[in-house]
C-alpha cells in the first residue's frame, strides 16, 4: 500500500456483504480501508500496520469480540493510539456496556446508516489526535525533542521488563555536560540552550537501532537505554557520542577540561546491576559521579573499564 496520511481503518467481520457495505459507505472518504474477516487477521494487520480505528463485529468464527478487545487493549502499544468501535446487529443493552467496559470507544449498530457511521468515525478520529497530541507534549521534552523524564521512567521500565523476560542485556548511559553552568554564565542561557539542542542531535544521530532510545532527564542531564547492549557495547556507544561532540567542536573557553563542550558519562548495565530500575539507575550515577571525580570528558563503566 502507498504511504499516506489518511486515517487506516481496519474493518474485521466474517460476513462478506457486511465488509462490502461497510466498504461502500466509507470509500469516497479519505481513509486507508483493511479488512480482516477473523481474529487471528485482526492481529495480524493490527501488529503490521499503523491503524488508526478498527470497526470490529462482535461474533467471529475464531473468537469472541469482547475477548479480541480485551487482548488488543493488554498490548501495551494499543493503549492510547488505536480506537475500538464494535459494531453489531444484536441490540442488547448489556452487550452494549460489556463492549464499552472491554476498551471500546464506541458501539454501532447494524444496519449501517452512512452518514451515522462516517460520523462517528470522524469523532473518534479527532479525539485520537487530540490524545496523540497531549501524549505527545506529555512525553516530549520541548527543547531538545528528546524524550522527557516521564518517557525514560516508563521506557526504562519496559525494555528492563522485555531483557528479563528474554533474558538479554540491557544498558543505561547517564550523561551530563561538564561545566555548563559557566557556559550559560558566560555565554547566556539561549546560547546554553542552543547547546543543549546540538549535544541532544549528536545523541540522536547515533540512536541508529529502533531498541536504542535517548531522553533529556534533567537541565544538562540525558540518559540512553540501549536493549540487547552489554555495558562494552554501551562503551563504545558513549565513546562515538563523545567523538561526535567532539566534531561539532563547539567552543567552551570556561570550562578546565578542554576548549570545548564536553560530556562526562556512567555506564552500566543488568548483567551488573540487576533488572531493577532503582538499582540500575543508582549504579549509573554512581559511574557518572566516578567520571566527574576522575577528571571530566569521559565515560567509565562498573568494572572500572573506563574511555577518556
Ligand atoms: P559539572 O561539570 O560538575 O557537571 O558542572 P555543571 O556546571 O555542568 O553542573 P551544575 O549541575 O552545577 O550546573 C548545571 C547548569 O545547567 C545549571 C543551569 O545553569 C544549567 N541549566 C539547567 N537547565 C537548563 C536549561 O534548560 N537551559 C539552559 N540554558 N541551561 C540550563
Ligand atoms: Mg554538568
Ligand atoms: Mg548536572
Amino acid at each position: 500500500m502507498i504511504k499516506t496520511n489518511n486515517a487506516k481503518i481496519l474493518v474485521v467481520d466474517d460476513d462478506a456483504t457486511q465488509i462490502q457495505t461497510v466498504i461502500s459507505h466509507l470509500q469516497s472518504m479519505n481513509y486507508d480501508l483493511f479488512i480482516a474477516k477473523n481474529r487471528s487477521d485482526t492481529l495480524k494487520t493490527l501488529a503490521n500496520n499503523d491503524i488508526d480505528l478498527v470497526l470490529l463485529d462482535i461474533n467471529l468464527p475464531d473468537g469472541n469480540g469482547f475477548e479480541i478487545c480485551r487482548e488488543i487493549r493488554s498490548q501495551h502499544e494499543f493503549n492510547d493510539n488505536l480506537s475500538i468501535v464494535f459494531m453489531t446487529s444484536h441490540h442488547s443493552n448489556e452487550r452494549e456496556a460489556e463492549g464499552l467496559s472491554v476498551g471500546a470507544n464506541d458501539y454501532i449498530y447494524k444496519p449501517l446508516n452512512q452518514q451515522v457511521l462516517v460520523a462517528r468515525i470522524n469523532v473518534q478520529l479527532q479525539q485520537l489526535r487530540k490524545t496523540k497530541l497531549l501524549s505527545h507534549y506529555a512525553n516530549v521534552d520541548a527543547l531538545t525533542e528528546l524524550g522527557n523524564r516521564r518517557a525514560f521512567d516508563e521506557q526504562l521500565q519496559q525494555e528492563l521488563k522485555r531483557g528479563e523476560r528474554e533474558g538479554v542485556p540491557v544498558s543505561l548511559l547517564s550523561l551530563d555536560i561538564d561545566f555548563f553552568k559557566a557556559y550559560n554564565d558566560h555565554y547566556g542561557h539561549p546560547q546554553g540552550d542552543k547547546c543543549l539542542r546540538e549535544v541532544a542531535n549528536c545523541i540522536k544521530s547515533e540512536c541508529r537501532r529502533p531498541s536504542d532510545f535517548a531522553f533529556r532527564v534533567g537541565g544538562e542531564e540525558f540518559a540512553i537505554v540501549l536493549y540487547n547492549t552489554p555495558a562494552s557495547g554501551a562503551m563504545l556507544f558513549a565513546d562515538k557520542i563523545r567523538s561526535k561532540l567532539a566534531t561539532t567542536a563547539l567552543q567552551h573557553e570556561f570550562s578546565s577540561v578542554s576548549e570545548f563542550v564536553t560530556m562526562s558519562i556512567g555506564v552500566t548495565d543488568t548483567l551488573s546491576a540487576s533488572y531493577n530500575i532503582v538499582e540500575l539507575i543508582a549504579q549509573a550515577d554512581e559511574m557518572l559521579y566516578q567520571a566527574k571525580e576522575g577528571g571530566r570528558n569521559q565515560a567509565i563503566a562498573h568494572d572500572w573499564l573506563a574511555v577518556i
